[in-house]
């Protein structure tokens, strides 16, 4: 072949098949897209590399064309979470209701009395709108809400307890993932860490024994991501408070997960609710609000009202405040659990935590077809029982009985580990990226969460085309 000349720059921008490129991505995005191809031809062109209808307008506006969509797509892409973990939190955890979406795009749209008291007319407090919720809920005396359960936790330490020693058990010294951990957390907050017991055994007298003039607070975390079993012992949060009450300490209980019913009354594991916490004499509590409660990302801070009104006046306070959106979202999200009787059809957490595995059975057996199609004959497609988990720290030994659709390669053993990351891989790359679980050889779909059937089912047949 022989050199050929590159368009113009000018001219391709004026040509019919990249007007619609302009009008959608915008001219300086196509100018340099476009600069960006004739640089890369430039050389093969010059080479003779190149057939003439390479650099035809039309060829060249369609590779532009890909390439402007391709970097203008969103990087934040909805996926279907067949994991089998309920609560993922590198999901996004939390799925929310509807009530609470309406009130983050009423929040978005509109100006809202969000630090103002309408009332009086004058400024308000932002905490002041889920205030009277929580109080009639919990009983709580007060509550403040900043943008996670780690900050709530940093903030609740470093307002009671900067420059004075904070006493923990040794067992409840955890990680949770994302390097949150608390004795770290406690150095950051100022706090002197001062452990007591051991990893499995942590008694009254332990705590009692520390207890001095430069004490500034008991802990004690909700060891919510493992579990201890065995010969073990721990002091009930009724008799640390006792202990710290003697002696005019405030108790801070992290709840983690924490929750304001009763699992148990779905048939769910049992886990510490938030007014057990408080009846049993915690001053302060603390618990996200995107793990059991089902609402957005946020920490609540529950408790006696002076340490309230301590925490509000920290700088950090200001520092580690929730948006406005969150707190539109938590108040519908707080609201439901008036109502405990139709929670479990109305918070979406709780609907896919309690779906019986009798139901997703059914699921998985109407799909079964659908998906072992596309497949071909290298995979056998079965329906499972399986096991979930709520997640996020929840519970972490608990096992949720669910369904799902296990796929399972048919090729020879040495093969097999390929052909399941392949799958996966397709799996991934759909318009709506299917995420599940590599187990025992085999792929699982647990269809707990599988709520947009028709959107999972619209997309199946593109895995036969991705098929290798
Ligand atoms: C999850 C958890 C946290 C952190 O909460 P985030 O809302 O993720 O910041 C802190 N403590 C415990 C015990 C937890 O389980």
């Amino acid at each position: 072949m022989t050199a050929v000349r590159l368009p113009s720059i000018d001219r391709l921008l004026r040509s019919p098949a990249c007007t619609p490129l302009q009008q959608r991505y915008g001219r300086d995005a196509l100018l340099k897209t476009l600069r960006d191809l004739l640089d890369e031809l430039r050389e093969p062109a010059r080479h003779g590399q190149l057939a003439a209808i390479e650099l035809s307008e039309a060829v060249l506006a369609g590779r532009a064309g890909e390439r402007l969509a391709a970097h203008h797509a969103s990087r934040v892409r909805r996926v279907f979470n067949l994991t089998g973990t309920v609560l993922h939190t590198n999901l996004g955890r939390a799925l929310l209701p509807d009530e609470a979406i309406e009130a983050i795009t009423l929040a978005a749209r509109y100006p809202l009395n969000l630090e103002f008291d309408l009332g009086s007319g004058t400024r308000g407090d932002r905490d002041d709108l889920i205030t009277g919720l929580i109080r009639e809920l919990t009983g709580a005396e007060a509550v403040t809400v900043v943008n996670n359960n780690a900050a709530a936790v940093l903030l609740a330490l470093n307002s009671l307890g900067a420059r004075k020693e904070g006493i923990i058990s040794r067992g409840e010294l955890i990680e949770i993932g994302g390097a949150f951990r608390i004795p770290d957390i406690m150095a950051r907050a100022g706090v002197k860490l001062v452990e007591v017991g051991t990893t499995n055994r942590t008694h009254a007298k332990d705590y009692e024994a520390v207890i001095g003039p430069r004490s500034g607070l008991l802990m004690r975390v909700h060891t919510s991501n493992y579990s201890v079993q065995g010969f073990t012992a721990s002091v009930a949060t009724r008799d640390l408070a006792a202990i710290a009450h003697a002696h005019g300490l405030p108790l801070l209980e992290d709840l983690g997960s924490g929750t304001l019913v009763d699992l148990t009354r779905w048939g769910l594991p049992k886990e510490p609710t938030v007014q057990e916490a408080l009846a049993d004499g915690a001053d302060l509590v603390t618990f996200s609000g995107d793990k059991l409660l089902g609402g957005p990302q946020a920490g609540l801070i529950l408790g006696r009202r002076e340490l309230i009104a301590k925490i509000k006046k920290n700088p950090l306070k200001r520092a580690l405040r929730v948006d406005k959106l969150t707190l539109a979202a938590l108040e519908a999200v707080l609201q439901l659990y008036r109502d405990p009787d139709r929670l479990a059809e109305r918070l979406t957490t709780l609907r896919l935590l309690c779906r019986p595995a009798a139901d997703i059975r059914a699921q998985a057996e109407g799909l079964l077809t659908a998906v072992a199609a596309p497949l071909g004959a290298g995979w056998q497609v079965s329906v499972e029982a399986a096991l979930g988990m709520i997640g996020s720290g929840a519970q972490p030994v608990a096992r949720l009985p669910s369904a799902a659709l296990c796929l399972r390669p048919q090729q020879p053993k040495r093969l097999r580990g390929r052909a399941l990351r392949e799958l996966e891989e397709r799996l991934r790359s759909l318009p709506i990226p299917v995420l599940g679980r590599l187990d025992d050889d085999a792929l699982w779909l647990d269809l707990r969460q599988l709520d947009d059937e028709p959107a999972f089912r619209a997309q199946l047949a593109q895995l036969a085309e991705a098929a290798v």
